[in-house]
C-alpha cells in the first residue's frame, strides 16, 4: 500500500473506531442501569428484612421473653417491681405495666439478626427496622440502651420498693405475734388434760382352802 493510501486508511479507521465507541455509549444512555448510586441512592429494603433492632420502651412490660429467646445473650434487661401506690400506666396493647425498666441494653455487635427476640414479645415493642448503616469505630457505641429512666428515678423506685417490702415484713410479723397472743390461740395452745384413769377393779384372790 502506498504511503498516501495508508494515510487515508488510518484516518478512516480512527473515525470508524470513534463512531463505533460512541454508538455503544449512546446506546447505554437509554438503557436501564443495573446498579445504583449508593450512598446517594439506596435500595429498598424487603418488608421482612432483618436490620437494626429498636425497642419502644414505653410499650415494654419487662417480661424478659426477648432476652430468654436470644441465642447469643445480647439483650440485658433489669427490672424493679412497682409498689401498689404507683401507676405505671398501660401499653398501647392495653397491658398494664407493673415493672420499672432501669436497664434495657442490646449489644448489636453480638446480634446475628435471627429475629427470635421479635416474635415472643407480647406487646410487639421490639422490632427490626430498615436501618442497616450503623458502623462504629468504637465497639461500645454498638451497645444500644433503650431505658429512659434517670439515675434519680431508679434510686427512687428502688427506695420505694425497699420501704414497701419492709412495711410488708413488719405487718406480717405483727400479724404472727397477734395470732400467737390471741385467746383462741392460747386455748388451743394450752396442754391437753388427759382423761382420768379409772382405778382397776380389785382382784379376787382364789381360796387356798
Ligand atoms: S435478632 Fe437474634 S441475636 Fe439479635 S437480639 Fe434478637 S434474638 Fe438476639
Ligand atoms: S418481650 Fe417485649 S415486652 Fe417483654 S421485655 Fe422484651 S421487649 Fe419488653
Amino acid at each position: 500500500m502506498s504511503a498516501i493510501k495508508t494515510y487515508f486508511y488510518n484516518i478512516y479507521h480512527s473515525l470508524l473506531t470513534v463512531i463505533v465507541g460512541m454508538r455503544i455509549t449512546i446506546k447505554h444512555i437509554f438503557t436501564r442501569s443495573a446498579t445504583i448510586q449508593y450512598p446517594t441512592v439506596k435500595m429498598k429494603i424487603p418488608e421482612r428484612g432483618r436490620n437494626r433492632l429498636f425497642v419502644n420502651i414505653d410499650d415494654c412490660i419487662g417480661c424478659d421473653q426477648c432476652a430468654i429467646a436470644c441465642p447469643v445473650d445480647c439483650i440485658t434487661i433489669e427490672t424493679i417491681k412497682s409498689t401498689p401506690d404507683m401507676d405505671l400506666g398501660i401499653t398501647s396493647k392495653k397491658t398494664k405495666k407493673r415493672l420499672y425498666i432501669p436497664c434495657f441494653d442490646i449489644d448489636i455487635a453480638k446480634c446475628c439478626y435471627c429475629g427470635l427476640c421479635v416474635w415472643p414479645c407480647p406487646t410487639e415493642c421490639i422490632v427490626m427496622t430498615d436501618v442497616y448503616e450503623f458502623a462504629e469505630y468504637d465497639r461500645q457505641n454498638l451497645i444500644y440502651s433503650f431505658s429512659n429512666m434517670t439515675t434519680e428515678e431508679i434510686t427512687a423506685a428502688q427506695d420505694r420498693l425497699e420501704k414497701y417490702n419492709e412495711e410488708q415484713a413488719a405487718k406480717k410479723a405483727a400479724a404472727t405475734v397477734a395470732v400467737k397472743e390471741s385467746p383462741a390461740s392460747s386455748t388451743s395452745a394450752s396442754p391437753v388434760t388427759p382423761p382420768p384413769i379409772k382405778p382397776a377393779p380389785p382382784t379376787v384372790e382364789p381360796n387356798q382352802g
